[in-house]
């Protein structure tokens, strides 16, 4: 183990007959000789048992818009304590924080904090929530679910930022203790989830369907249109209808801007005017909350009452503008009460980003 490494004990495993051990977090599946990593890196085998390397250890924490998980519909304006820790469970070549999601170097998680902590210091500062974001709170999702449980108990609530390649077990278990999730529905085809990021789609659908149907959390997808991968008329379509059909129309879709980025670097960034489209294909379809996201967009980034077709929240990129929602989420012009959580004023912290050390409060 290296300097600054933890070894918490996990318990989502199984010796297999061959003696190796498999990891039952998610759907890789890894099974593991003595010393050996699974390809999230950060769960190790141990002696007889499967550890959790990065418990109470983090790659930063930063006060973000809670827009910039972003989730809309989700006590709008307020601030967010956000961490990550290190490494990912899937291999997407076009990743935004492949600093984080790649790393290999466990030194470089500069700060120690427990759960008990991280939730004394968002209430300190003020922060309505806590966010697993950065990199998937899946592979640290026993650090996520103590932090997520001391949350509760300080009267502060957590996010969860994923891309849902879970297994069940374990799902569960972390997303009772979570409040809301903004899940990655990275494309709406196996092919792009096998070539682009060594992962099935089909796993990624039964973690949106049990978060919606069968939990209280609150949940917003996310999409990051990529230029010729997965920003087809078609594609588009059958991923808004199969949201409306499965989901319903109340769960917010962000259509989001790709850059070129790590092994990615041969696609144009996405025109402003793909998210549009795909914003107006989702509307069509009838899902009621559909956004465009990563570009300056008034229009695409505000909130419509879906009952009197007001602008209830008016957004560009993190700032809000106009509000006209009661503190319980109500259209002040027609009273359809808009879906999401909704829990007083709208909150005014706007696009700052405040990196805060942990270690040193
Ligand atoms: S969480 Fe990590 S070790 Fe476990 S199956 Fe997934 S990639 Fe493998």
């Amino acid at each position: 183990m290296k300097v600054g490494e933890s070894a918490y004990p996990t318990s989502a495993w199984h010796v297999r007959d061959d003696g190796r051990i498999q990891c039952d977090v998610c759907p890789r599946a890894c099974a593991l000789n003595e010393g050996q990593r699974g390809l999230c890196f950060v769960r190790q085998r141990q002696g007889e048992q499967i550890v959790l390397t990065t418990y109470g250890r983090s790659s930063g924490f930063c006060v973000d818009p809670i827009e910039k998980k972003p989730l809309n519909h989700f006590v709008p304006g307020s601030s967010v304590l956000s961490f990550g820790t290190a490494g990912c469970n899937l291999t997407c070549r076009f990743c935004q924080n492949w600093d984080i999601s790649k790393s290999r170097e466990i030194d470089t998680l500069a700060d120690a904090a427990s759960p008990e902590r991280i939730a004394a210091t968002a209430a300190d500062l003020g922060c309505r929530s806590v966010a697993f974001t950065y990199n998937d709170p899946t592979i640290f999702y026993e650090y996520a679910r103590d932090t997520a449980v001391a949350c509760r108990a300080a009267g502060v609530r957590s996010v969860a930022v994923t891309a849902g390649y879970m297994l069940a077990q374990p799902r569960a278990d972390l997303y009772a203790h979570v409040d809301a999730a903004n899940v990655d529905l990275k494309a709406f085809n196996d092919d792009f989830y096998r070539r682009v990021c060594s992962a099935r789609l089909a796993p990624v659908l039964e973690t949106i369907e049990y978060l919606v149907r069968e939990t209280p959390v609150w949940v917003e997808l996310t999409t990051l249109v990529i230029p010729g991968l997965n920003d087809s008329d078609a594609e588009l379509d059958a991923m808004t209808q199969w949201v409306l059909e499965r989901l319903g129309p109340d769960v917010p879709l962000h259509f989001t801007a790709f850059h070129p980025d790590y092994k990615m670097r041969d696609r144009p960034p996405t025109p402003p005017q793909t998210l549009t489209r795909a914003r107006g294909i989702a509307l069509r379809n009838g899902v009621h909350y559909a956004y465009t996201g990563n570009v300056h967009d008034r229009g695409g980034g505000s909130t419509t009452c879906p009952g009197c077709a007001v602008t209830v929240i008016e957004r560009d990129w993190y700032t809000l503008g106009a509000y006209r929602l009661s503190d319980d989420g109500h259209c002040t012009s027609c009273g359809t009460a808009i879906a999401g959580v909704f829990d007083g004023p709208a909150q005014s912290w706007g696009a700052r980003r405040m990196p805060v050390q942990l270690a040193q409060r």
